[in-house]
């Protein structure tokens, strides 16, 4: 018998109601929405039983543990998603409107200020819309305060293995470019940095550095760019979209820690390694930092509407995800993450291992022991369609890549390899 949709949602509504005693929840609601006669649903269903095949971006496919979901549900009583919230302005400052989530907006960004090593006392930030959202806010704090103290417009320095997204930014921000050349692991190479800065000597210094390129997750190393940059006004901006959630648990954590000044500013996805379902972005820089940013920002527009100035580009900003992100803020979530990162580490190792022993043809490389990415020659398409392979041609021949995420493990990876496996022996 066909559900209907009065049914189907009567099914679900009991489907939740088991989740919330404790059993499988997603397989019985997976089985409703099969059934449901909808069949934009019903492919939606299809679809997520094959979720852990999705191999090229790096995107946690994992659904979070329970407590997660009790957790948005006593949100929701609560009345957030059942009428508007708006996180509006800035989060350490009073808001007029009265329905906002600041207080866990800002008990989330000190909560990974204290993972990233900012000085205790001196942080600012806010979850922002996405990783693109925190480059943005990160450039044009950068830039403002650069043309602030020089009256010149910064050029932007980053590397051709940056994020698109930061070719948008400057081109938005109207800056003008620097490109700076890589070492043999992808990463940016500190003596052509000093090269170009010296080259622009008498405009400041704007640099993205990635931690974690896309394509071939190379990391940026701060020190080194901190030591090329030596007294030339800089501002340092820390591109960790994907590397900044898992980082903190390996060897390369020093990598993402501010400590007293290493870097300037800091962006991270929050559907990246933590798994959260929907698009966000940590964003964090020094209380300092902000407060000299925003004496120039409230220049530049009048803000009287709110009374205060918002200390961010966008206006209205979502209040539902800073309370539900803030989850994953909590120190007793961390062991669990230090757990997906080691987890992450030690398939990426195994699936490395076992490429370079059945699939030297495809020539794997791993640009070091933290990175989850290992790219190659590109396969037959039909691997690529069935795994979601980002693919990219370098040095004129295309090739492809593989993200491990907390949800890929041995019978994906396995699948993986059989398939590979089949294309070279046909
Ligand atoms: C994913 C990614 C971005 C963009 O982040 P979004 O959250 O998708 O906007 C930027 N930089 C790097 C290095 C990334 O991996």
């Amino acid at each position: 018998m066909p559900l209907t949709r009065r049914r189907f949602l009567q099914f679900s509504a009991a489907g939740l109601a088991v989740a919330s005693a404790g059993c499988q929840p997603p397989r019985l609601e997976l089985q409703a929405l099969e059934m449901a006669n909808d069949s934009r649903l019903a492919e939606k269903a299809r679809l997520a039983r094959h979720k852990n095949r999705f191999l090229g971006y790096p995107v946690n496919m994992s659904t979070p543990p329970e407590a997660f979901f009790a957790w948005r549900r006593q949100l929701q009583e609560t009345g957030l998603t059942r009428f508007a919230y708006n996180n509006v302005g800035n989060p350490y400052h009073h808001s007029p409107i009265p329905f906002n989530t600041h207080d866990f907006e800002r008990e989330l960004i000190e909560n990974f200020a204290a993972v990233y090593a900012f000085p205790k006392d001196d942080v600012w930030g806010f979850l922002s819309h996405s990783g693109t959202d925190s480059n943005m806010h990160g450039m044009y704090i950068g830039r403002t305060l650069l043309k602030g103290q020089s009256g010149k417009l910064p050029k932007c320095y980053f590397t051709p293995e940056a994020h698109y997204s930061i070719q948008i930014l400057t081109d938005l921000l109207g800056l003008e470019r620097v490109f700076v050349g890589t070492l043999p692991d992808a990463s940016m190479d500190p003596d052509d940095l000093a090269r170009k800065v010296n080259a622009n000597r008498d405009v400041p210094a704007l640099v993205v550095a990635t931690t974690g390129t896309t394509f071939k997750g190379a990391i940026d190393r701060v020190d080194a760019i901190k030591a090329a940059l030596g007294n030339h006004p800089h501002y340092l901006h820390l591109d960790a979209a994907l590397f900044g959630g898992y980082l903190p648990y390996t060897e390369d954590a020093e990598e993402v820690k501010h400590k007293q000044g290493r870097y300037d500013s800091i962006a991270v996805s929050c559907h990246k390694f933590f798994g959260f379902h929907s698009p966000a972005g940590i964003f964090i820089t020094r209380h300092s930092t902000f407060e000299t940013f925003n004496r120039l920002f409230s220049r530049v527009h009048t803000p009287e509407y709110i009374g205060h100035v918002p200390g961010t580009i966008t206006c209205s900003r979502d209040a539902v995800k800073p309370a539900e992100f803030w989850f994953f803020s909590r120190p007793e979530d961390r062991p669990r993450q230090r757990q997906d990162a080691k987890h992450m580490l030690t398939m990426t190792d195994y699936l490395m291992a076992q490429m370079e022993a059945h699939f030297p043809h495809l020539r794997p490389v791993r640009a070091g022991q933290t990175s989850n990415t290992i790219w190659f020659r590109k396969p037959a398409d039909w691997i690529v369609e069935k795994y979601s392979l980002a693919t990219m041609t370098v040095k004129g021949t295309k090739h492809a890549h593989v993200v491990v995420m907390p949800h890929v493990d041995r019978q994906v990876a396995d699948a993986f390899l059989d398939d590979l496996a089949q294309e070279h022996a046909a």
